[in-house]
């Protein structure tokens, strides 16, 4: 299985939220405000003698003018490099240039990459969503795309059956 994970994507995605369902602790602060993990947090998940551990990152900025947003791309950067398998988190509804920055550093690492497709609970109508997942895949080469809801915790145990997998 895969011992160490992170979790990448633009801020306010639902990357903390994520991490506390996956192990079921509020270890990672979560906010309706950006930036708020500004360093890397990490969350052990047991089960008998299986362990991984997740990596919240802070999120990926493209506008590095302002220094704090330089510390937090390295700090980012940084936990990418030490994992084996990278969950990549996006929203159901909206894709942005940010989304974008993130795809391409997620990319060059070669390393597996499950696309995460979080909020779908905010999605109204289900029919939008299907070409958005189809249009998604076709940006990289997944391990699998996974719609979820981190805030209902909807299908994040396929998450963790995944990084068990390591695929
Ligand atoms: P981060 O910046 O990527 O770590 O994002 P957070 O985990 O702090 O979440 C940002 C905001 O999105 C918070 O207000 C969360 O409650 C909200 N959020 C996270 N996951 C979901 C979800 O599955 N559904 C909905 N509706 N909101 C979510
Ligand atoms: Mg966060």
């Amino acid at each position: 299985h895969c011992g160490m994970i992170a979790i990448v994507g633009r801020p306010n995605v639902g990357k903390s939220t994520l991490l506390n369902e996956i192990i079921e602790q509020k270890v990672s602060i979560t906010s309706r405000k950006p930036q708020t993990t500004r360093h890397r947090i990490m969350g052990i998940h047991t089960e008998g003698n299986y362990q991984a551990v997740y990596v919240d990152t802070p999120g990926l900025h493209i506008d590095e003018k302002r220094a704090i947003n330089r510390l937090m791309n390295r700090a980012a950067t940084s936990s990418i490099s030490d994992v084996e398998m990278i969950v990549f988190l996006v929203e159901g509804t909206h894709w942005t240039p940010d989304d974008e920055m993130v795809l391409n550093k997620v990319k060059q690492t070669g390393k597996p990459v499950l696309l995460v497709i979080n909020k779908i609970d905010q999605v109204k109508d289900k029919e939008i969503l299907l070409p958005h997942l189809q249009w998604l895949g076709e940006q990289g080469d997944f391990v699998d795309i996974l719609p979820v809801s981190a805030t209902k915790g909807k299908n994040v145990d396929l998450i963790k059956k995944y990084v068990r997998e390591c695929l």
